[in-house]
């Protein structure tokens, strides 16, 4: 007999977690850098419980959502079972969703403007609670895209760290669609050397191999990890 439908899925999603991680320590290695430094992010947004609760059962802990208000929806009641999961917000952060974004994630990946930088420095002093923040980068300079530029991101980080003491721990940047990555990847690296930033968030499912080669510290991983999203 052929087990249930979540069985499967659950099987597939252990098994892409444990290769994504074979995968991303042999690029580590191959710049001689440690695979303990470097954090897989198993991005969620949109994708069933079932396969959720897959990755958790089989011992991952990292997880990336887009939306407060779907991460509000599913994860308190799998953090109950699970409350050493480590939850990143990986997308655009409006200002009326700080309260809850601060309550809810460990990690903030997207600061990326200065009204948003002063709403969250209010709500970590409210609320006591201070989820380390990454400083979103528009790296291909796109009209369209979210992001600081790299040109602003000198005043942006003194506003952020001198001004109003966020924790800011690293930079995060997603490359413009069609280009190669690795060039927006080795600039991301060069911005962070230059700022003393620890932590860089780069690489997705396509090219997590060489975000790793130039220096990721965590790489934000979904449709490789869980399969094709629903639409
Ligand atoms: C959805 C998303 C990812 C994961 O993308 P995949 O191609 O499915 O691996 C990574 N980073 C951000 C910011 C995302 O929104």
């Amino acid at each position: 007999m052929s087990p249930p439908h979540s069985q499967t899925a659950g099987a597939d999603v252990a098994a892409n977690l444990a290769r994504i991680q074979a995968r991303t320590a042999l690029a580590a290695r191959g710049v001689e850098r440690d695979p303990a430094a470097i954090t897989l992010i198993a991005v969620s947004k949109t994708q069933p419980a079932e396969r959720v609760a897959a990755a958790l059962a089989a011992g991952h802990r990292a997880f990336g959502e887009n939306r407060v208000q779907e991460a509000q929806g599913k994860w308190p009641a799998l953090r109950a079972v699970y409350p050493d999961a480590v939850l990143h917000l990986i997308g655009p952060l409006q200002t009326n969703k700080v309260k809850a974004a601060v309550a809810l994630f460990d990690v903030i990946q997207t600061l990326d403007r200065p009204k948003l930088a002063h709403a969250l420095a209010a709500e970590m002093a409210t609320s006591g609670r201070r989820p380390s923040c990454f400083v979103e980068v528009n790296v291909g300079e796109e009209a369209q895209k979210a992001g600081v530029l790299p040109a602003e991101l000198p005043q942006f980080l003194s506003l952020c760290q001198g001004e109003l003491d966020l924790p800011v721990v690293g930079l995060m940047c997603i490359p413009p669609q069609g280009e190669p990555p690795a060039p927006h990847f080795a600039l991301l690296a060069k911005l962070a050397t230059r700022h003393r930033l620890a932590q860089l968030s780069m690489g997705m499912s396509a090219d997590f191999e060489d975000a790793v080669a130039l220096g990721a510290t965590s790489v934000r991983v979904g449709t490789a990890v869980f399969g094709e999203r629903a639409p």
